[in-house]
């Protein structure tokens, strides 16, 4: 599949602070991709890297096929990495208007980017008059007026309300069903379990995963356990390479795998051990609890 961006270790440090940290991943055309990781970890400092905004320290970057320049390549980019600012006083299509010319498209695909973003019926407000996720709509369809090969936004639902936050998602998704492609950063894990096909997960500027978002949900999963001997049972899990992190919750050992294990084995290999069960559950993680596993564990 085509390339649209290839990193390749790429590192910023802000004096002591190193905010990326030899990242590598790539973006292939036709997915939505999804930088996920918590405050300050690094995603807005990638997006401004990639966009020429942020000067990186070392590593690198390329465009498309490699031989485009990021100046060139940032033609073929609709990015929205700040708040949305028009002129209050002019109105929606105005607007837009004027960043046709200051980016030297025509102005015929307005209506046609204003109807994308639902905008259309209010193309004559003046934009003063609009709500938080108007503005951020109307951002969307500015992004879009060259016809971008992909679109880049940086926590687009950030201080949305709840049907805020579901429009300009249902407005990603109808996008990317056009052939956009699309690179969003977030802290919310949901947003990016609702809305991308590939997650980059990163933690203090480094990676902790990237892959489908579905592959990641298709991992071994965990088992749910009680005992009378939990400790015994811990020692035994730890020892195992079969598990990978072991907890308690409560009165439950909380055992992640590696590999493949159905609970039969499980239950016979630890009886076999002296240990018996009182209870044992095998489930799948959700997203959740293996982002929350994957940004915790380096603490
Ligand atoms: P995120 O977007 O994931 O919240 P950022 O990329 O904004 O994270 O920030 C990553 C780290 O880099 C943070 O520790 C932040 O304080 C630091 N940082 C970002 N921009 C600057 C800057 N211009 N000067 C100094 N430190 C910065
Ligand atoms: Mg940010």
């Amino acid at each position: 599949m085509e390339n649209i961006l290839t990193l390749t270790s790429l590192t910023k440090k802000f004096g002591p602070i190193t905010a990326v940290k030899d990242l590598s991943f790539s973006i292939k055309k036709g997915n939505v991709y999804g930088i996920l990781g918590p405050n300050g970890s690094g995603k807005s400092t990638t997006l401004g890297i990639v966009l020429n905004v942020v000067n990186k320290t070392s590593g690198e970057f390329t465009w498309f096929d490699g031989n485009t320049s990021t100046h060139e390549a940032l033609k073929k980019v609709g990015a929205i990495i700040e708040r949305p600012n028009f002129y209050p006083y002019m109105t929606a299509a105005q607007n837009l208007k004027l960043v046709c010319q200051i980016k030297g498209v025509p102005a015929n695909k307005i209506e046609e980017k204003l109807d994308v973003v639902g905008l259309l019926e209010r193309k004559d407000s003046k934009f003063r008059t609009f709500s938080l996720g108007m503005k951020q709509r109307l951002a969307i369809a500015s992004a879009l007026l060259n016809d971008p090969e992909i679109l880049i936004l940086d926590e687009p639902t950030n201080g949305l309300d709840p049907q805020g936050i579901h429009q300009i998602r249902q407005i990603i998704k109808k996008i990317a069903s056009q052939g956009t492609t699309i690179l969003l950063a977030s802290h919310l894990l949901d947003e990016v379990e609702k809305v991308c096909t590939h997650v980059v997960i990163i933690r203090k500027g480094m990676k902790l995963y990237s892959g489908p978002v579905d592959e990641m949900n298709a991992s071994h999963g965990f088992f749910e356990l009680k005992s009378n001997q939990n400790g015994a049972l811990k020692e035994w899990l730890s020892k195992n390479e079969t598990f990978g992190n072991v907890k308690e919750e409560g009165e439950k050992v909380i055992a992640f795998l590696t590999k493949e294990l159905d609970e039969e084995s499980l239950n016979r290999q630890l009886f076999d051990e002296g240990i018996v069960l009182t209870h044992l559950v095998k489930r799948k993680e959700s997203l959740e609890e293996q982002f929350l596993q994957l940004t915790n564990k380096q603490n």
